[in-house]
């Protein structure tokens, strides 16, 4: 049987893999890949079932009234619906009452044809994706501290070679367990590895030292080491002198975070935070990542900055083995970005503010510069105002089901019922689709060609192995069809290798260049790095070598002002609660969630609390409780375990309807990436006999 060389269609590890024809479908196989070595975690193995899962969308679906059911319609009903549709709230309301919701997980091809389908047309600045939930501070922070931005500047294997590793905030070792590789080499190769997380998780267990904070006060515990790195003559000057700029700013900050101050804000007692100093002060090559836990904040960005002022200061940046990354969550949160679908760049990490970028822009898509739109909201801020007189009244969500993703999701479910137009391409009835007035089923990963880019900034093609259902589109058909209807006169390939060879022109001369990449050189190749500008380029696998991509080649100092967090405990909330993922399930569970071997590990949504904050509450292991915060309430089980701080409970978000953990969370958004503050909130617990009746959402 042949098989087909591919990658996992869930984290942004992209796992290589071999899917081949047999007797019972497409069978999953490991393949030697850099990322992944051979290994692949349970989400990859079982995720080529979901092809041929009972509960795939393979027609159209639309209700004419809410009252309706969705029923099935033909493809020429359905695209004259969405276009007549479209097509009256803006000429009524204007073209930015149009917006489109985009995903992570769609290839570059899709991301990139998306973004260019938002302002040529529908000419609505109105656009983002749910990556803006996953890597927006640590994206802001690079570009701030560095000139750009790219997850990993540096290859996974300099993870193993490294002296000292500290992981902040990121629980590797369930959400990507065949990243584990590279750390167990660095455990080989004699090197350490710190992990500073409020729980003490799987990854944490595998570190030699392990901080415990108090959620939110990462900045804190950055500025206690910087701090002590100062006192005990660890700063590495003579980079500071050569190449960066700012760290005079910083004297203050650094002065007014001593160890014993740090212990009473962070929990972590001075001398741990000694230890991990001294651990990454004496290491020759080092390297700092961040993830969620540290990022997914109301101060998020400043988060990111602080952890990059700790590597700038100890000279760990910008040389081979040493450097600061962001561990990137989904499978293409990289290349959504680099192409178009957040709400303020344009492909190959052009700014939609910047003239010229516009133009060179405009002149690939044959459009006039000045008919492209300006900036639109992030993501957080488009579901907010959905239905707003200024808002959007028509929206387009494409491999995202926000409904249980977003922060504060009862406000973002209520004002989906404000639209006039509600479409959503998807392959199954997810939450927001539930909800929709139309439901356009699209492909699978498997099903369709693209290329994504992963954590690394490696660009690796995705090869199609087997064909969509009858009827059913991949992404880019349903765009350029949705485009065509419109009456856009500019071109939409649906044919992805075309739509990559676009790309890579769109992008040419752009900080995230990809034209020298083709996909023959992704395939002979084991994926190439951007920047990569012409074909004799081998690619970039690790950035600023010869200098930071600011002008001058400087890397800046950044003097971030702690701050609490937007909600702290108080008497009637006293707990933190933090939320993340666990191993067996991907993301708001609408795949994941329909594998049996997947569900059966992690059924249901529960909520984890220290045996001291159980005794307290007279709550015993496994017992269903109410978790309530000032923005509804959720019914979980008790996972009783000392892993976790006594002050802090946490609960996974991949679980819909009223399981959905994103009920609860705060919506409060950092100044600059507007990533809403995911990680914490004030919360109680109640014993279900205290709470009349199952709750449900209170927005
Ligand atoms: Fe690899 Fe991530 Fe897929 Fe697991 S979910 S197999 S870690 S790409």
């Amino acid at each position: 049987m042949p098989s087909t060389p591919t990658h996992c269609p869930y984290c942004a590890l992209q796992c290589g893999m071999y899917l081949t024809q047999g007797a019972e479908g497409l069978q999953v196989e490991a393949r030697q890949f850099p990322t992944n070595k051979g290994g692949l975690c349970r989400k990859g193995w079982t995720s080529a079932e979901l092809l041929t899962h009972s509960d795939r969308l393979t027609c159209p679906l639309i209700r004419r009234t809410r009252q309706e059911h969705l029923q099935p319609v033909t493809w020429t009903e359905a695209l004259e619906f969405f276009t007549e549709r479209l097509q009256q709230v803006q000429s009524q309301h204007g073209k930015a009452a149009a917006g489109v919701f985009g995903g992570g997980g769609l290839t570059n091809e899709s991301a990139y044809l998306l973004g260019k389908f938002a302002r040529v047309a529908l000419s609505t600045p109105n656009i983002d994706y749910n990556g803006r939930y996953c890597m927006s501070s640590a994206a802001a922070a690079a570009n701030m501290a560095f000139g750009l931005d790219r997850g990993l500047p540096f290859p996974l294997s300099d993870i193993a070679e490294a002296d000292t590793v500290l992981l902040a905030g990121g629980n590797l070792a369930e959400t990507m367990p065949p990243i584990m590789q590279y750390f167990d080499g660095l455990k080989k190769n004699g090197g350490q590895l710190i992990v500073c997380d409020p729980r003490r998780t799987l990854t944490a267990v595998a570190a030699d030292l392990h901080l415990q904070p108090v959620p939110g006060t990462d900045m804190a515990l950055a500025y206690g080491m910087l701090h002590i790195a100062q006192q005990e003559g660890l700063l590495d000057r003579a980079f500071i002198q050569a190449r960066t700029e700012g760290f005079e700013s910083l004297r203050g900050q650094i002065a007014s975070f001593w160890p014993e101050r740090v212990e009473r804000i962070t929990g972590v007692p001075a001398e741990q935070l000694h230890m991990a100093t001294i651990m990454l002060g004496m290491a020759r090559k080092a390297i700092i990542l961040t993830a969620r836990g540290v990022e997914q904040q109301s101060k998020g960005v400043d988060n990111a900055l602080s952890f990059i002022n700790l590597a700038l200061a100890l000279g760990h940046a910008g040389r081979a083995g040493s450097g600061w990354g962001c561990i990137t969550g989904q499978g293409n949160g990289q290349g959504g970005r680099e192409h178009g679908q957040k709400a303020d760049q344009l492909p190959g990490y052009r700014s939609i503010n910047n003239p010229q970028h516009r133009k060179e822009v405009a002149t690939v898509w044959g459009v006039d510069p000045d008919s492209l739109p300006g900036a639109g909201c992030s993501a957080q801020e488009m579901l907010e105002s959905l239905g707003d007189p200024d808002g959007v009244k028509a929206l387009l969500v494409i491999g995202s089901n926000p409904v249980v993703s977003a922060a504060r999701a009862g406000l973002a479910e209520s004002n989906m019922h404000k639209l006039e137009l509600l479409a959503v391409a998807d392959f199954f009835l997810s939450d927001t689709a539930k909800l929709a007035d139309i439901v356009f089923p699209v492909a699978q990963w498997a099903e369709m060609d693209g290329t994504v880019t992963n954590l690394e900034g490696r660009v690796i093609r995705r090869c199609r192995a087997v064909a969509p259902p009858a009827g059913v589109p991949t992404d880019t058909a349903l765009i350029a069809a949705l485009a065509e209807r419109m009456g856009c006169r500019a071109q939409f390939p649906s044919d992805p290798h075309i739509v990559f060879q676009e790309l890579s022109r769109a992008s040419a001369g752009g900080l995230a260049d990809y034209a020298g990449i083709t996909w023959e050189r992704i395939e002979k190749e084991d994926g190439v790095f951007w920047p990569c500008p012409t074909s004799e380029s081998p690619g970039t696998p690790r950035l600023f070598l010869d200098g930071f991509a600011h002008p001058g080649g400087r890397a800046k100092f950044h003097a971030v002002r702690y701050r609490n967090a937007d909600e702290e405990p108080c008497q009637e909330y006293p707990l933190y609660l933090t939320t993340g993922r666990v191993m067996a399930q991907y993301q708001s569970g609408v795949q994941t969630g329909r594998v049996k071997a997947l569900k059966n590990l992690a059924p249901e949504v529960f909520v984890e609390l220290h045996p001291h904050l159980a005794s307290q509450l007279g709550v015993a292991d496994k017992e269903r409780v109410c978790v309530r915060t000032r923005r509804g309430a959720v019914e979980a089980v008790a996972h009783v375990t000392g892993s976790i701080r006594a002050d802090t409970i946490f609960m996974p978000f991949h679980f819909g309807g009223s399981s959905r953990a994103n009920l609860l969370t705060n919506s409060a958004l950092d100044p600059i990436s507007k990533m809403p503050e995911f990680k914490i909130c004030a919360a109680c617990i109640e014993k279900m006999d205290r709470t009349s009746s199952k709750q449900a959402i209170s927005e």
